[in-house]
């Protein structure tokens, strides 16, 4: 049995792990802990460790794990820009899980989009309540509106299908367009120019860290609409609030944020808030936010358990590690080239 520990475990990802592990020959510890510099030292005697999104793996963590025994990282997520890949190089070798659900964080979006635009959250709260009034909750069609779309990879082009299918004209941005998909793409300033709505399905590194900012959002149509399930840093957020406050901006929905990393999947509801700008992005009638749960469905945890228990046999059994992550391939504009030839 690979002896595995699991951090920053909730009731929902142990469903499905539990279910397939003994299949894929895997022992799993759960922990609660988020992995980060405090949190390292349990690893020990465990030879693969298993993180998610929010974790912190710089070159400390990573010291740790590797003094700890650790030989395999598995993020059970498909972003990995919270991982030191530099300081795991030849030391520890790391996996992903590319695509479990596309589906999920696109219609995630779009039931953002639409919540914000037709006021759900407001019209609940006031049903619940017997209120009946209409007052206050005048939305806008979709149909025949602009959307742009910034990254049309996996994610991103199944929104545009969904867009299309709202009628709405889609615009497109891409550092590496794909030609073959039927989409226009366009300079990333004629998207923010010309978008009534700007939906972010980038990935997060150097280019793309607050991608929407003061000199961005100053180009962009008064009372655009942001839509953010990719990640928080894409949207420097001190601006996004000016431009909310001065209706540049006519409503964000986000399901990511900068400074999530220790607030998101905990229940801080009996605390006072400490980090103000979320706080006052919250208070906006205006503003959408969820804890970062796009991808949460069945279907996208079960195939998370699913690829991920796959990549840890797959290295127990010294086979080739398709997800694996490694220096070369920290570049997600470029195609999987790898030093150590384990990607073709
Ligand atoms: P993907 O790698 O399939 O697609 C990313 C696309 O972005 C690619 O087409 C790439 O060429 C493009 N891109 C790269 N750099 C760019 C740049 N500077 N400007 C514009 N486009 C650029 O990834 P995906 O599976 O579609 O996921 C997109 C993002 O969604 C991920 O990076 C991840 O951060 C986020 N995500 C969020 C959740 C959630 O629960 N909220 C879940 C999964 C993924």
């Amino acid at each position: 049995m690979t002896k595995v520990i699991f951090f920053d475990t909730k009731p929902y990802d142990k469903v499905n792990f539990d279910k397939l592990k003994a299949q894929y020959g895997v022992d799993i510890t759960y922990v609660d802990s988020q992995l980060d510099e405090h949190s390292a030292a349990m690893a020990k005697g465990f030879e693969v460790t298993c993180a998610f999104v929010n974790a912190t793996i710089n070159k400390n963590v990573i010291d740790q794990l590797v003094e700890s025994g650790t030989k395999l990282l598995a993020m059970r997520c498909a972003g990995y820009n919270n991982v030191d890949i530099q300081a795991t190089c030849d030391r520890i070798r790391v996996v992903r899980v590319p695509a479990y659900s596309p589906y999920a964080v696109a219609e995630h979006a779009m039931a953002l989009l639409l919540s914000l635009v037709r006021k759900i959250p407001h019209a609940y709260v006031r049903t619940r309540e017997f209120n009946f009034s209409l007052i206050g909750l005048v939305g806008f069609d979709l149909h025949g509106k602009t959307i742009g779309i910034i990254g049309t990879g996996k994610i991103g082009r199944i929104f545009a299908d969904i867009c299309n299918g709202f009628g709405m004209k889609v615009l497109a941005y891409d550092a590496y367009p794909d030609p073959s998909l039927k989409i226009q793409y366009v300079p990333l300033e004629t998207l923010f120019a010309e978008s009534d709505i700007i939906s972010l399905h980038c990935p997060l590194n150097e280019s793309t860290n607050h991608l929407i900012n003061h000199d961005s959002l100053k180009i962009m149509k008064d009372g655009v609409i942001l839509i953010n399930t990719s990640r928080g840093a894409l949207i420097d957020s001190d601006s996004l609030l000016d431009a909310l406050r001065s209706r540049k901006v006519g409503g964000a929905a986000l399901d990511v944020y900068e400074e999530e990393k220790n607030l998101f999947y905990n229940d801080t509801s009996t605390q006072i808030m400490e980090d103000e700008t979320l706080a006052l992005l919250i208070s906006m009638p205006n503003v959408l936010v969820t804890s970062h749960q796009a991808f949460l469905t069945n279907d996208a945890l079960y195939n998370i358990a699913k690829t991920t228990l796959q990549n840890i046999q797959d290295w127990k059994n010294g086979a080739p590690l398709v997800n694996e992550v490694c220096i070369d391939c920290k570049n997600e504009n470029m195609p999987l080239v790898c030093k150590k030839k384990v990607h073709p």
